[in-house]
């Protein structure tokens, strides 16, 4: 008998704190407080307090919590924004839809994150600003890239989608920048019921501007300044966001624990890990190896009924979707290898030891055989 473990169990989570999210949820249908009501303002007090930062405005999703954050920081046609090649593709579409152009870099060899050297030789006259994405849960390097955007003017718009509460030192991603993007899609590390995502900064300028683009550019009801958008953060979302961000740092620490787990298992087994964070503090939002063969070894997985997933398949520039930017393969050659050989283990607080000894074996077998 083959028995499956999930790659990430959304239900597994809400059987912990059922209780508190039906009631959280109810609450919310009976009070009709669905749209920028009570529990949106508090779950953007409470969020802003866990980032340790002045504001927290929740939209829609991640990807408008880019875009609103870009067109709040001014940022538009004629500017170029540096990203990671090596990242989802929400961080580019956010750049294009505001009008800007696309930078790709390639990423550190052994983090590939973006870092400061990367983003120091693809600076122009024209770059406005630079995301820097804190991919894995893993905080980018930021000290290097700070020094360089303030001495040359450039805004930082942090990527944070997949590190929800990740540290450096004792700041929590999210306050190294002008700004930064969270997405609370149901997978993430804090993830609602739907699709959710909020912006943080300490900036008022920003703060102001994007509560009203996310509201269709209103200032009061029906007078609008600007020409705005309709995304906002609905106050289910928020109630079920409410409940869990008390449990988010507890929830991380065991997705460490777990990580720990795993590359202690496999460095028996020589197998080439993701986990390392030397800038910081790793919320473990994915658990990486680095596989030769991979099209087998998933074949082998899936036949065992062993989750898994591939962060990412392609870079940015070799996306259909960016041949605009005409980038020939081995552009960037870290991320390009990354894309190819990268396979996402299971990885939720939920996830039991003996489902990972279990993933561990198949995996293992799997890389023998190929
Ligand atoms: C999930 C994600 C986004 C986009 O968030 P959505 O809520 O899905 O729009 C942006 N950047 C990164 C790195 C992500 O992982």
């Amino acid at each position: 008998m083959t028995v499956s473990v999930p790659f990430v169990d959304l239900r597994r989570q809400y059987e912990t704190i059922k209780e508190e999210i039906d009631a959280a949820v109810l609450d919310v249908i009976r009070n009709s407080a669905f749209i920028l009501a009570e529990p949106t303002r508090t779950f953007e007090e409470q969020f802003a307090a866990f980032c340790g930062t002045k504001h927290c405005i929740g939209v829609a999703n991640g990807t408008d919590a880019l875009q609103l954050a870009l067109t709040a920081m001014a940022i538009g046609p004629g500017d170029e924004v540096i990203v990671p090649a090596n990242t989802f593709i929400a961080t580019a579409l956010a750049v294009s839809h505001v009008g800007a152009t696309v930078v790709p870099v390639d990423v550190d060899a052994s983090t590939k994150l973006i870092d400061g050297a990367h983003i120091a030789s693809a600076i122009t006259r024209k770059t406005a600003a630079v995301i820097p994405v804190h991919l894995f849960g893993k905080p980018v390097a930021m000290e290097p890239i700070r020094k360089l955007c303030d001495a040359k003017g450039i805004a930082i718009l942090e990527d944070a989608a997949q590190a929800h509460g990740a540290r450096c030192g004792n700041a929590r991603v999210g306050t190294f920048g002008n700004a930064a993007a969270f997405s609370f899609y149901p997978g993430k590390n804090l993830g609602c019921y739907g699709d959710g995502g909020a912006i943080v900064t300490d900036s008022d300028d920003i703060a102001v501007s994007v509560r009203r683009l996310r509201d269709l550019g209103q200032t009061r009801k029906y007078i609008h300044a600007v020409k705005g958008y309709n995304s906002r953060l609905d106050g289910i979302q928020a109630a079920v966001l409410s409940v869990k961000l008390q449990r988010l740092d507890t929830w991380n620490a065991r997705r460490r624990q777990l990580a720990k787990r795993y590359d202690a298992l496999l460095q028996t087994k020589n197998v080439a890990t993701n986990s390392s964070s030397p800038a910081g503090e790793s919320v473990q939002h994915l658990y990486c190896v680095e596989v030769e063969g991979r099209e087998d070894v998933v074949r082998m997985l899936e036949e065992a009924g062993i989750g898994h997933g591939i962060h990412y398949p392609t870079p940015i520039h070799r996306h259909e979707a960016y041949a605009d930017l005409g980038y020939p393969e081995g552009a960037f050659p870290v991320s390009e290898a990354w894309c190819q050989r990268t396979l996402s283990l299971p990885m939720f607080a939920e996830l039991e030891e003996e489902e990972m000894d279990r993933v561990v074996d198949v995996l293992t077998r799997a890389l023998d055989a190929s």
